[in-house]
């Protein structure tokens, strides 16, 4: 059966030249990059040259990089790392204040939650029709002993681009840090540390075409970060622990090849084939919306709503037939709690369930997206048949 995946959100295939990329650090070079031998230098040679290309990738410094298992990981160390060295050299106030927003992941979310239960202030600033933050609200929530403003480039359900520039220098006024969680936006729009002017940056490779368990931190020069592991001085004493060199080499290659991406208008053709996506699914489906619509978004990434659909029956639906996509974040698929950036957004918990993400990747062609357009409307049409609440309301269709 023809099986075409559509859900790069939620993780890419790796892809071949990043496999052939790392495939000789599982074998013919297998040194520890701390080793000072022949063997180590050979692996710590290859560290240093991902670094070099994960560094130009957010026209950052290479020494401004550090290796994480992943965006999880690079998230938390940001936020706690940063928190928790203000608390050590009494930078801040005893109770230090964060600011995000209700639509981060839950990497962001759950972290300041973790914070926020331990002592310290956080405000959750709203967005919203469109899923936007609105700068201005991030001023109004300065406090004193404000600390951290941590605000996602691009939402994974969405792909709605967050205003990280304007929030930067919100951020740089109040001399305030800035961290942001670019998980969902590193290979799809171009990135420039020093234009956002954040302090801090996350990335993930599993969302670029490299492996699972690897990522990196843009951390600015000067910046105060606290371990949250501890032992080794590996990454400059930032991140503890023997380097992942074959996931690292991996992500080098897959940052090499974004840019490249950027340069041969691969995203303009991504960009166009979700535009194709939207439109025939909007001028083939009554009673469907783009979560998001009017707001500036990542060129792969597509939320629609379908009225008197359940999300999940829908995705399982498509899966029979060989599509496979998402009704939202990965971690809360099969959760009954509708998901938590559509509520914020303002949607009932009925259409925020009935909502699907669509999002392409590298690998996908305008093939696979006929075959995705051959089979939502009918699927659709098939399942509102069945729903007793969509023959109800029908006539106002
Ligand atoms: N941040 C965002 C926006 C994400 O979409 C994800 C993963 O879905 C993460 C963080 C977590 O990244 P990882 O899976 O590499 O831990």
């Amino acid at each position: 059966m023809r099986r075409v995946y559509l859900d790069n959100n939620a993780t890419t295939p790796v892809l071949p030249e990043v496999l052939a990329a790392m495939h000789p650090y599982f074998g013919e070079h297998f040194g520890n990059a701390s080793s000072i031998h022949h063997n180590g230098q050979e692996t710590r040679a290859a560290v240093e040259g991902a670094r070099a290309s994960v560094a130009t990738l957010v026209g950052a410094r290479p020494s401004e990089i550090v290796f994480t298992s992943g965006g999880t990981e690079g998230d938390n160390l940001a936020i706690f790392g940063l928190v928790n060295s203000g608390l050590t050299l009494g930078a801040a106030k005893p109770r230090p204040h964060i600011i995000t927003s209700t639509i981060e992941h839950h990497a962001v979310l759950n972290s300041c939650k973790h914070l926020e239960a331990s002592g310290c202030e956080v405000t959750y600033v709203p967005v919203d029709g469109r899923g936007l933050v609105d700068p201005d609200d991030i001023r109004r929530a300065l406090r004193p002993n404000t600390r951290l403003i941590t605000i996602m480039m691009a939402n994974n359900e969405t792909g709605v681009l967050q205003s990280v520039e304007e929030i930067g220098q919100v951020a740089a006024e109040a001399d305030v840090y800035f961290h942001t969680d670019a998980v969902q936006a590193a290979g799809k729009i171009a990135i420039d540390v020093k234009r956002i002017g954040c302090d801090l940056l996350s990335i993930s490779g599993h969302k670029m075409h490299a492996p699972q368990g690897v990522g990196a931190l843009y951390v600015k020069k000067g910046t105060a970060l606290r371990p949250i592991l501890h032992g080794g001085s590996h990454e400059r004493s930032r991140r503890a622990g023997t380097e992942n060199v074959p996931g690292i080499v991996a992500l080098g290659k897959a940052a090499w090849l974004a840019r490249e991406a950027f340069a041969s208008g691969d995203l303009d053709r991504m960009s166009a084939l979700r535009d194709r996506m939207e439109q025939t699914i909007l001028g083939e489906v009554e009673g469907a919306a783009i979560n998001g619509q009017g707001a500036p978004r990542v060129p792969n990434t597509t939320s629609i709503r379908f009225d008197c659909i359940e999300g999940e029956a829908l995705v399982i639906a498509l899966d029979l037939k060989g599509l496979a996509v998402s009704t939202g974040a990965a971690c809360s698929s099969g959760a009954i709690e509708p998901s938590h950036v559509l509520t914020a957004m303002g949607m009932r918990a009925e259409q925020a369930r009935g909502s699907l993400r669509f999002s392409l990747g590298k690998q996908n062609t305008s093939e696979d997206v006929e075959f995705a357009l051959s089979l939502v409307p009918q699927i659709v049409t098939r399942l509102r048949e069945l729903s007793p609440v969509y023959n109800k309301t029908a006539s106002s269709y």
